[in-house]
Formats: C-alpha cells, structure tokens, sequence
C-alpha cells in the first residue's frame, strides 16, 4: 500500500523486524503493508512506526511491531489456516494475520475497542475476520479447532480451554506470567502439549471473568 507512511513503514521492517531475525517472506510482507498509523489515535499517528508499544485507550497497548511479527512468524503459518487471536486491541495483528491465513477469529473483552478496531479493519476491507465481544480465556467453541492461537494479553498460565482449541500439530503463542512474562509456544501433539519458552515480555494482563 502507497501511503504518506510507506517509507517509514518500510524502514520499520528493515531495522526492526528483519534486523532482529525475522526472515519469513510473508511475515516481511504483511508489517511492509498493514497501515499501523490507522490503529493508533490521531495524537499517536506520529510515532506509530516507532520500536515500541503505543497507548490505544482504556488502558490497553498495541504491541510493539517486532513483537507481532515474531509472534505472527512462531505461528509458521503457510496461509491456508484458521487462526484463534485473545486480546483484538487495536486490530493491528488481526490485520497482519489476515494478510496471511484464511480465516481469523478475533476477541476483544472491551467493547469500544472491539468496535473500533471492527471500524478500521472494515474499512481496509478484508473479508476473512470474525469478531466477537467478550472473554477470550475459553477461546471461541463453536468454530474450534484452530490451527494457531495468538493471546495477546498475558495469563498467569495456559488456558486449558485455548489449549484445547488446537488442533494436532496446532501451535498457540502465549505471553504467560504475572510479574514476569515469557512468551511460550505451545504446539499440540497427538497425545500432549509441547512447551517451548521463548522471550521475555510485557503485556497487559488477560481478564478472566469466569
Ligand atoms: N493485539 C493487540 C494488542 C492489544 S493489548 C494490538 O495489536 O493492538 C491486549 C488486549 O487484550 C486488550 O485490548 C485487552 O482489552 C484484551 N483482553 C484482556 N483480557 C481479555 C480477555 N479475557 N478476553 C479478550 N480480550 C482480552
């Protein structure tokens, strides 16, 4: 996409993302095109290119772009799947995961903010994303399973119900902790769960309200 933005946008994938080890040519193309200045407010459209995380309201973050693209790129996905993501937020990697799969099915516990990202990623016009208001901890049943989950709010441990909504082989990519947060993958095996501790994190804390 040509935007007033396309040279910082470009620069933010080179010296942030590429630059740190992110190398899958999908994950590349998609922070090289979703606008992320339209997921901010006014006020913070200056620095939505910037290596760090951004205030979205209400007290929530959009994360910080090479986070979403390595989180987005531990997910391997190929583009056929069907992904599961907790915490929409802005929408901001709603987006880039619908450049990439087939479907996405994203929960927001915060309704303006589930209706403000509804807004945006309506207007950029992408037809395989599904919204739901309200808890993402058990996950979105009626459409499992997935074939990969992104939280983006941290639990103090797995979900069993997220768990649950993998497929075999499906991978899920978690921010768990209280104080201290590790990013954690966890891939489903025909009779187990594999966890692999990743990176250290900061993320707001998922709300569980059951
Ligand atoms: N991916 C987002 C990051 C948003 S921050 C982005 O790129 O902008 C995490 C979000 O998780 C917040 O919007 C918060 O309201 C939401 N959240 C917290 N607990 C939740 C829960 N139990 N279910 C669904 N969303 C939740």
């Amino acid at each position: 996409m040509q935007d007033e933005f396309s040279r910082e946008r470009d620069k933010m994938v080179e010296e942030q993302i590429a630059a740190r080890g992110v190398t899958d040519p999908k994950v590349l193309a998609a922070m090289g095109k979703v606008p992320r200045h339209l997921f901010v407010s006014e006020a913070m459209k200056a620095y939505a290119y910037q290596d760090e995380p951004l205030p979205i309201g209400e007290g929530q973050t959009i994360s910080q772009p090479y986070i979403v693209a390595y989180m987005t790129e531990v997910l391997g996905l190929q583009g056929g799947e069907k992904v599961l993501e907790v915490g929409t937020g802005s929408g901001y990697q709603t987006a880039v995961l619908a450049e990439i799969a087939r479907d996405v099915y994203t929960i927001e516990l915060v309704e303006f903010l589930s209706l403000k990202a509804q807004e945006v990623l309506g207007g950029l016009g992408y037809p395989n994303i599904r919204f739901k208001i309200g808890d993402g901890t058990t996950g979105w049943k009626d459409d499992a399973p997935y074939d990969a989950i992104v939280v983006t709010a941290a639990p103090g441990s797995v979900p069993k119900a997220l768990r649950d909504q993998l497929k075999i082989s499906g991978r899920m990519i978690i921010p768990v902790g209280v104080e201290f947060q590790e990013l954690v993958l966890v891939v489903r095996e025909p009779q187990t769960f594999k966890e692999k501790r990743l990176l250290p994190v900061r993320f707001v804390p998922l709300v569980s309200i059951h």
